[in-house]
């Protein structure tokens, strides 16, 4: 009998392989495209992560054969710390973490977590050590609990609900009139911008991985959800290494580095203090935000 299971047993990875697959294809930045084909180098060990300390070392990327995306990267984000990149669209900084994702390999130079080069560990073990938060959440049409479970196999309803206080949803779950069994999604409740990224974070926390990218939306907020928002995001950030694609200078401030990247490139590095000082593009970006953030608030007023 154990026999006969045992292609059941396998039916069962697979799935989960296919559904982790899944979330984790949600979180591809919205990038629909057949990626070339990763596979693990034969007899790969899985990643063991330590603190999770990512390090781009020379790392150049091209799509296509034809044009180079990424020249150069390199940058190293210390265990738990934080690393911002910022720069106008097209910049590349979505493609870093695709990169870093192993959603694509490398064309030069290499990435490693914790000193093992990515591509010589498998795909699942990278991509299980990494959660990313997107800028735009897609919601199964099922359950609230079930839309938040989906961070981790196996997850209980006690974990679920864990997940959610630390997502600051919880309240706002049991408000609703079927709480965790409420159907959302397309076909039921509609959740506004900020809840459905307070689901993507549930599930991340769920997920519980070492490096985490948030990819910051570009839609606004209204700023008081923001605010709430960015506060759950950095306790969500704490003890964990961190990568913030981040449009909004005013969420990074405190970041340990920024890397400003212009076509493919990081052309100012630092910590906020560091750049203003420099009285570059950063400085001028952040300028002309502040400017733009008076303006809007005048007209609130
Ligand atoms: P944004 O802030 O607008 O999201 P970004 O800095 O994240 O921009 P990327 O999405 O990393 O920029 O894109 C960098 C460059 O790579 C762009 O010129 C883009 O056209 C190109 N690019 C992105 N995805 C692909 C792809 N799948 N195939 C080919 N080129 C791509």
């Amino acid at each position: 009998l154990a026999q006969l299971f045992r292609p059941l047993d396998l039916l069962g990875m697979v799935y989960r392989t296919i559904r982790q697959g899944i979330i984790d294809m949600e979180a591809m930045f919205r990038l629909i495209d057949t990626p070339q084909e990763i596979v693990d180098a034969p007899g790969a060990p899985a990643l063991v992560t330590e603190g999770g300390t990512v390090r781009f070392e020379h790392v150049d990327f091209a799509y296509d054969p034809e044009r180079k995306i990424l020249h150069d990267m390199d940058f190293t984000v210390p265990a738990g710390r934080t690393l911002a990149v910022v720069g106008s669209s097209g910049a590349g900084k979505s493609t870093l973490a695709r990169l870093l994702f192993r959603f694509y390999d490398v064309t030069g130079g290499r990435i490693t977590i914790d000193g093992q080069d990515i591509r010589a560990v498998t795909q699942e073990s990278v991509r299980r050590a990494i959660g990313i938060v997107p800028q735009d959440t897609v919601l199964f049409n099922d359950t609230i609990g079930y839309n938040i479970a989906y961070g981790r196999d196996g997850a209980t309803q006690a974990d679920v609900e864990a997940a959610a206080k630390g997502a600051a949803i919880h309240d706002f779950i049991l408000s609703l009139p079927d709480g965790y069994k409420t159907r959302v999604g397309e076909r039921g409740l509609k959740l506004s911008g900020g809840e459905k990224q307070r689901v993507a974070i549930a599930r991340t926390l769920l997920k519980d991985p070492t490096v985490l990218i948030l990819d910051e939306a570009t839609s606004a907020l209204d700023s008081r959800t923001e605010g709430e928002i960015q506060e759950t995001l950095q306790r969500v950030a704490q003890r964990r290494t961190t990568i913030i694609i981040a449009h909004r200078l005013s969420t990074i401030v405190g970041a340990d580095q920024i890397l400003v990247m212009e076509g493919g490139r990081i052309i100012e590095r630092g910590t906020h203090g560091q750049l203003l000082g420099r009285a570059g593009t950063y400085a001028d970006m952040w300028a002309r935000q502040q400017a733009e953030e008076e303006e809007a608030q005048e007209a609130a007023e």
